[in-house]
Parts: structure tokens; sequence; C-alpha cells
């Protein structure tokens, strides 16, 4: 080929290269106009949902408030509770799709664990922001323990510590070098030899455990019950059975729901975890996975929740490498 036409090939494949990295770019920021995401939200049926309140009536007209928020999970009802809490004369609004906590809220693996998830046996190069990481959510579980008095729901919160049990040599010299770095911050976590981790757990096939005695578990279901009492007795508006279809956003935003009624607010909260690329919000930013617990129940006559006492006297939470947690309600298998 001469010289100019390899140049002139190079630069129209070039062009064309560019062209199509543009398209798609600009596909796949209106894909979620053109490509409607279907809405699904499957029901609960977990062992929690068996305690679910009963829903409120769904919205019924038109509204106008200060704050919407989609979504009647932890999140959003927690939301409500401290916009209320905090600013009184905020008209606030939290529309669910289904019943309060069917989500992850209500369906999930009851632990209350201290830090957050990077966190979690994993120390960061910022020790001091480690430090009040575990003295917030310390902090946040005082808080959950002082919820049933105010709320009057029993969600049975228990602190009675969590262990991260260790299967292998490897494990357990992973957990004492972290426990080692967390007590010189002054995060009052311990290591557990084996023997104490099966006086604890009632089985001698842990080599170890990571033991953190300011965490616990509650029932995920009877949590969001409490939630939702405190942010409607702090005034906010819960509707039910009101799956919002689309948002229309501006100085006053517009929320359809699916049954043609309109919500109009100046501020607008998404509070709706995984569901919420189906609002056309995060499109490929979210992957949705299924994740399987298997509870399993004394058929022993009488026996109850007593058998997992009798197995785990200490009723801690105990995650094994995230494939079996072992709490004082169920023993489940994930997959
Ligand atoms: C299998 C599993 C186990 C877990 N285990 C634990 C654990 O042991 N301890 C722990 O602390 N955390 C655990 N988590 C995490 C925890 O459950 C979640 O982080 C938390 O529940 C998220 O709350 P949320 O309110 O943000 O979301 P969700 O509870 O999912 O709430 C979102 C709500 O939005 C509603 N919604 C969505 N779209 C719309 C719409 N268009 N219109 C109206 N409503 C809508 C949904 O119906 C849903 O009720 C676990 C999570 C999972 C999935």
């Amino acid at each position: 080929m001469a010289k100019s036409n390899r140049r002139s090939f190079l630069q129209t494949s070039a062009w064309a290269g560019a062209g199509v990295v543009t398209g798609a770019v600009a596909l796949n920021k209106l894909s979620p106009r053109i490509w409607h995401e279907e809405m699904r939200f499957e029901p609960n049926h977990s062992y929690w949902a068996q305690s679910q309140a009963p829903p409120n009536p769904p919205l019924a007209g038109d509204i106008e408030v200060d704050v919407a928020i989609i979504g009647g999970g932890l999140t959003g009802l927690s939301t409500a509770y401290f916009i209320r809490r905090n600013s009184p004369s905020k008209s606030v609004v939290v529309l669910e799709a289904m019943g309060c906590g069917n989500g992850a809220s209500g369906r999930n693996g009851a632990m209350l664990l201290n830090m957050t998830a990077d966190r979690y046996m994993n120390l960061s190069p910022d020790p001091a922001m480690d430090k009040k990481i575990y003295e917030l959510t310390s902090e946040n579980i005082r808080f959950l323990k002082s919820l049933p008095a105010a709320t009057g729901v029993d969600f049975e919160i228990d602190t009675n510590g969590s262990l991260q049990v260790s299967n292998t040599a490897s494990d357990v010299a992973d957990c004492k070098a972290y426990v080692e770095k967390a007590q010189t911050l002054g995060i009052p976590v311990e290591f557990w030899d084996k023997e104490q981790t099966a006086t604890a757990v009632g089985t001698r096939i842990y080599e170890g455990a990571f033991y953190d005695p300011n965490s616990g578990q509650l029932h995920p279901m009877k949590l969001v019950h409490a939630f939702k009492t405190i942010a409607e007795t702090s005034g906010a508006r819960i509707y039910e059975n009101t799956p919002v279809t689309r948002i229309e956003e501006g100085a006053t935003h517009r929320i359809s729901t699916q049954s043609g009624q309109a919500v109009r607010a100046k501020s607008l909260v998404l509070a709706t975890n995984a569901y919420t690329s189906q609002l056309g919000y995060f499109r490929n930013r979210i992957a949705p996975i299924h994740n399987y617990s298997r509870e399993f129940r004394s058929k022993l006559p009488g026996a109850g929740w007593s058998i997992a006492r009798s197995i785990f006297p200490r009723r801690s939470a105990a995650p094994e490498n995230s494939r079996i947690f072992i709490t004082a309600w169920v023993i489940a298998a994930t997959v």
C-alpha cells in the first residue's frame, strides 16, 4: 500500500473507532430512557417476614411535600425519622412498593456488627478513621438498644458479641495480627484460642476466633417495624403497596406511582437499594445477586430455640468465612 493510502486508512480507522466509542457512551446514557427495566419486587417469604407489621394503606391522591423518600427499608425509614427529628417543619413521606421490610432489611442475616464491610477485620492505612468508625458503629448499636423502650417494639436485640471463627492456621495468624493492631488503637476486640472458641460454640472444629464484645444480633423485620414506628411517631407519613414508576426531576420533582397518583417534592431520596436501576438510575452499575439462606429449626418436641442455645450457649453471632452463620435463632448455610 502506498504511504499516503496507509495514512488515510489509519486516519479513517481512528475516526471510525472514536465514533463507535462515542456512540456506545451515548447509547449507554440514553438506554434507561429507551429501554425501561421491568419493575419487579419479589415477595419476602423469609422466616422474618412472618413478623412483618400490617401494611399502611397505599397513596390515594396527589400530594405535595418537602421530602419524598422512595423505599421503606432501614435506609428509607431511618432517613424519614432523622429528617423529621432534625427539621420538624419539613413534611416527609415514604413510598414503599410492597410492605416495609420487603427488601434486604427484612430478609438478612440478623447480625449486628461493628465497622463497615470494607474495614471488617481489615484496618485501613488511616488508624484514626478506623477507630472513629468503630466508635460510630458502637454508638449506633447503643442507639438501637434504646429503640425498644422508645417504640414499644421488641426486636430481640442481643449484644452478647460476635465471633468470626477461623478454620485454618493461616486464618488464625491473620486474626491475631488484626486483633493486635486493633487493640493498640483501643478497639476492644479479642483473639480467642481453640479452647475458648470450643466453649463458646460447642464444637472443636475451629482453630480460634475473633471476638467483638460490642456486637450481636437482632430480629431484622421487627427492627424494620421499630423504625417504621419512630418514623411515623416523628410525623413522617408512610404509604405502602405504592410502587413508584417514574421520576421527573426539576425544581420540584414529580414522582408518579403505579396507580396513577403523583407526589410533588422539593427533595427526593432514593432508598431503593438493589432496585434503583428499575427507576433508570445507576443502570449498568448495580448487579443484584441472589443469596440463599437456609433456616433449620429443631423438630424436637418442646425444644424450640433452646436447642440452639444448648449447642451455642453464649448466643453470639458467628459467621465462618461467609459460608455458615450460627446464631441462637437460626443455623444457616449460605450458597
Ligand atoms: C442476604 C443478605 C444478608 C445480609 N445480612 C446482613 C446482616 O446480617 N447484618 C447487616 O447489618 N446487614 C446485612 N445485610 C445488609 C442489609 O440487609 C442491607 O444493607 C440493608 O437492609 C439495606 O437497607 P435499604 O433500606 O437500603 O434497602 P432495602 O431493605 O432493600 O429497601 C429498599 C426498599 O425500596 C423499595 N423500593 C424499591 N424500588 C421501589 C420503587 N420503585 N417504588 C417504591 N418502593 C421501592 C423496596 O420494595 C424495598 O423495600 C444483608 C443483606 C443481604 C441481602
